[in-house]
């Protein structure tokens, strides 16, 4: 679980400091949208950030354009990490609220080289409420998708 929380704004945040140079990281790429960086953490040797370089809090306040670039940058660091550190397997992980597990708002994608038993582990509480119920829940986000807050497709 979360050891601590940064709900800081735009400009004052962690991230946002690392973009600006006014905190150490050890970075790994950038490019006009995003920054990838090591995470203090390192669930596994090769655990990068991929953020956004503009202050976003989380995937409800980034563009379509910053999506994109931040899901490239992601699929470098995984190409990367895979000839650096040779993981069996690798997970991607992005959290949105602290109720989502997310620390610091400022929207980034976790990249996390894995291994074997390596100790990393997630609860996955499957209800499998059927059928009918599944075809209630997509008609309700086929209807929340008319919403104008949601991109329609390019
Ligand atoms: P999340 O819990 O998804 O919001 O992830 C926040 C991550 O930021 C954690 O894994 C922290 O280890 C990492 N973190 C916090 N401060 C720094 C920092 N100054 N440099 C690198 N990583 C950091
Ligand atoms: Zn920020």
């Amino acid at each position: 679980m979360p050891h601590f929380v940064d709900p800081s704004p735009a400009g004052v945040c962690i991230f946002c400091r690392i973009v600006q140079g006014e905190i150490p990281s050890a970075k790994v790429y950038e490019d006009a949208l995003t920054i990838a960086f090591m995470d203090l953490g390192q669930v596994n040797p090769g655990h990068v950030l991929v953020a956004t370089k503009r202050h976003a809090a989380n995937i409800f306040e980034i563009t379509d354009e910053e999506s994109a670039a931040v899901m490239q940058t992601a699929r470098k660091v995984a190409l990367a990490a895979k000839i650096a550190f040779e993981p069996a397997g690798l997970t991607l992980l992005q959290a949105n609220g602290a109720e989502g597990g997310q620390t610091v708002a400022h929207f980034h994608l976790h990249v996390v080289p894995r291994h074997a038993d390596d100790g990393v582990s997630f609860s996955w509480p499957r209800k499998e409420p059927g059928g009918a119920v599944l075809e209630g829940y997509a008609l309700q986000l086929r209807n929340a998708m008319l919403s104008e807050s949601v991109p329609v497709a390019a």
